[in-house]
C-alpha cells in the first residue's frame, strides 16, 4: 500500500519536478539571433500579405502567417540614407546628421550594432549601406557602393574592393548565407542585417524573372490619372510622374511614336468632371501614361519577385540549419514607394504610399502567428526594439520606443498616438519642398513651410488623400488640435527651429 501511494505522489508530482530538473540544469538562455532583412524602396501595395491587387509574396507572407505584420509602421523621413541613419541610431534625422541623400553618415556616433556587439553578438552586414562613410560596428560586411548595381556588382568587402558576377538580389543572399554557414562565430548570438537594392530605380529585372507578366495587364491604381485638383502647390509642382519624370533607362525602351503627352491634358480635362462615364467612352485613355505604368510597375514587381524569393532562401537556411526557432526575423523596407498612384513612382511626401513601410516580424514562441497589428510604430523603434530583444541596455539618448511589449500582444496603454515626420532634401531634381506633419491615423496636417501652406486630410473619408479640408471651418478645431500636437512632438524631440531655406547650405 506505501509503495502504491509512493508511487502515486510522485506520478501527481511529476509536472511539477520535471520543470524544477530542467531548471537546475539549465545555462543561462542564450539570447535570439536577429535576422534583419531590408530592402529599398519596396511598396506594402506590393506584399501580398498587405492585399496587394498586383503581387503574390508568398516567402513574407510566410513570415506574416508566422509572426506579425504592422499596418501602420511609420518613417520619420522617407527617402533612402535618412532611413537607414534613423533605424542605426534610433534618432530623428536632425541628431543623426542625415536628413538627406547627401550628407556623410558619421560612423563614429552610437548605433545599435555596436551596442549588440557590446552585449556580446557578433554583427554583420552585407548589401546595400548607402551612407558614404565605411560601415562601423560590424565584425563582418560587404556592401554596395553608392546605390549599387543590379548586375555584376562590385563591392567593398572588409573595406577592401570585390567583384562579383550575377544579378545582386541573388549575390547577396548567397553573402548572407555564406556568412552564416562558414564566416560567424557560432559561439555568439549573431545580428545579420541582410540589406537588398532591391527593387530600387532602375528597376533591373533578374534573368529569372525577365518575362514575367509579359502576357498580363497589371490593373492601374484608381488615381494614376489624378489631375492634382483640391490640393496645393506642392502635387502640382513635384517631379516624380510616371509621364514625365521616367525615363528611356527606366522604361527600357523609347515610347512608340503614336502615343502622346497630348493626351495626357485631354484625359486630365475630363478627370476633372470626374469619370467613369469617361473612361467607358475612352477605354484608351491616356495611351502613354498607360505605356509607361505598365513598363514601370512590370519591372518593379519582377525585381520583388526575386527580393521574395531570396528571402524564401534565407528562411529555408535558417530551418535547415537549425536555427530558425531562435532567430528573430525582422521584414521591412526604407520607406514605401509610389506604384502609381497620383501617377508617381518615388517616395518623398508624407501621403500613406510612401510614410508607410511594410513591416513583418517572425519570433518563434514570442509572437503569436498570424498577428495582425495596427498601433503607430516607427522605423525610429528598431534600435531599441532590437537591443531590447537581445537584452541589451535601451540608451536614454534613443527617441523611438521598443516594440518588445507590442511584440508580445501586450501594447501598453500610454502606447503612442501620433508621429511626427519631417522630410528635407528640396534642392533635388524631384521638387518636393522640405515639409513636416503629423498623423494620428485619422487625420493627417502636413505643413510645407517653404510654400507657406498647409494640407489636412481625413484619412477615413478620403483614404487616397485627393482633398485638401485644411481650410474648411468644419475642420478648425482639429487643426488646432494637430497643430498643438505638431508642437508637442517638436519639443519632445528636439526639433530646432526651422531655418529660411536661403540659410541652407
Ligand atoms: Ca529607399
Amino acid at each position: 500500500m506505501y509503495q502504491i501511494f509512493r508511487y502515486l505522489s510522485i506520478r501527481a508530482m511529476l509536472p511539477l519536478l520535471i520543470p524544477l530538473f530542467f531548471w537546475g540544469c539549465a545555462q543561462p538562455e542564450r539570447p535570439p539571433n536577429i535576422l534583419f532583412i531590408f530592402s529599398d524602396d519596396h511598396a506594402y501595395q506590393a506584399i501580398s500579405a498587405y492585399g496587394s491587387r498586383i503581387m503574390q509574396t508568398p516567402n513574407i507572407d510566410r513570415l506574416a502567417d508566422e509572426g506579425m505584420l504592422f499596418t501602420r509602421c511609420y518613417v520619420t523621413n522617407s527617402i533612402c540614407a535618412p532611413s537607414r541613419a534613423v533605424i542605426l541610431t534610433g534618432k530623428y534625422s536632425h541628431l543623426n546628421g542625415v536628413p538627406t541623400n547627401v550628407e556623410t553618415f558619421d560612423g563614429s556616433q552610437q548605433t545599435f550594432p555596436k551596442l549588440l556587439q557590446q552585449a556580446g553578438y557578433e554583427t554583420a552586414l552585407v548589401g546595400k549601406w548607402h551612407l558614404k562613410s565605411l560601415p562601423e560596428g560590424f565584425n563582418y560586411s560587404e556592401v554596395l557602393p553608392g546605390q549599387g548595381v543590379y548586375y555584376n556588382p562590385g563591392m567593398t568587402k572588409n573595406g577592401e574592393p570585390t567583384k562579383h558576377t550575377g544579378y545582386t538580389t541573388d549575390i547577396i543572399t548567397d553573402l548572407a548565407i555564406e556568412w552564416l554557414e562558414d564566416i560567424r562565430d557560432s559561439q555568439k548570438p549573431f545580428l545579420l542585417m541582410l540589406q537588398q537594392k532591391a527593387p530600387h530605380r532602375p528597376w533591373d529585372p533578374g534573368p529569372k524573372y525577365l518575362n514575367l507578366f509579359d502576357d498580363v495587364t497589371i490593373p492601374e491604381p484608381p488615381t494614376l490619372f489624378d489631375d492634382y485638383s483640391g490640393r496645393g502647390t506642392q502635387v502640382k509642382i513635384q517631379e516624380i510622374t510616371i509621364l514625365r519624370s521616367l525615363k528611356d533607362r527606366d522604361m527600357k525602351l523609347s515610347p512608340p511614336d503614336n502615343l502622346t503627352e497630348h493626351q495626357q491634358a485631354q484625359w486630365n480635362a475630363a478627370y476633372r468632371e470626374k469619370n467613369e462615364t469617361f473612361q467607358r467612352e475612352n477605354p484608351q485613355g491616356d495611351a502613354l501614361l498607360r505605356w509607361k505604368y505598365q513598363r514601370y510597375i512590370k519591372d518593379y514587381l519582377r525585381c520583388v519577385a526575386s527580393l521574395d524569393e531570396n528571402i524564401g532562401r534565407v528562411l529555408d537556411y535558417l530551418d535547415e540549419a537549425g536555427l530558425a526557432g531562435n532567430t528573430v526575423v525582422v521584414y521591412v523596407s526604407d520607406q514605401g514607394f509610389y506604384l502609381g498612384e497620383h501617377g508617381w513612382y518615388d517616395k518623398r511626401f508624407m501621403h500613406e504610399e510612401s510614410l508607410r513601410t511594410p513591416l513583418v516580424v517572425r519570433w518563434p514562441g514570442v509572437i503569436k502567428p498570424g498577428s495582425v497589428n495596427s498601433d503607430i510604430v516607427s522605423n525610429l523603434d528598431f534600435a531599441q526594439t532590437i537591443l531590447d530583444i537581445a537584452g541589451a541596455p535601451l540608451p536614454s539618448s534613443m527617441q523611438g520606443v521598443s516594440l518588445v511589449p507590442v511584440l508580445k500582444g501586450n501594447t501598453p496603454d500610454d502606447w503612442r498616438t501620433s508621429h511626427y515626420y519631417h522630410y528635407y532634401q528640396y534642392k533635388s531634381y524631384h521638387t518636393i519642398t522640405r515639409h513636416e506633419g503629423v498623423t494620428n491615423g485619422r487625420y493627417k496636417l502636413i505643413n510645407y513651410y517653404d510654400l507657406q501652406e498647409w494640407e489636412l486630410y481625413d484619412l477615413e473619408q478620403d483614404p487616397r488623400e485627393m482633398r485638401n479640408v485644411y481650410q474648411h471651418p468644419a475642420n478648425a478645431a482639429i487643426v488646432g488640435d494637430l497643430k498643438r500636437e505638431l508642437q508637442r512632438l517638436r519639443n519632445q524631440y528636439n526639433l530646432p527651429p526651422i531655418e529660411p531655406l536661403e540659410k541652407q547650405e
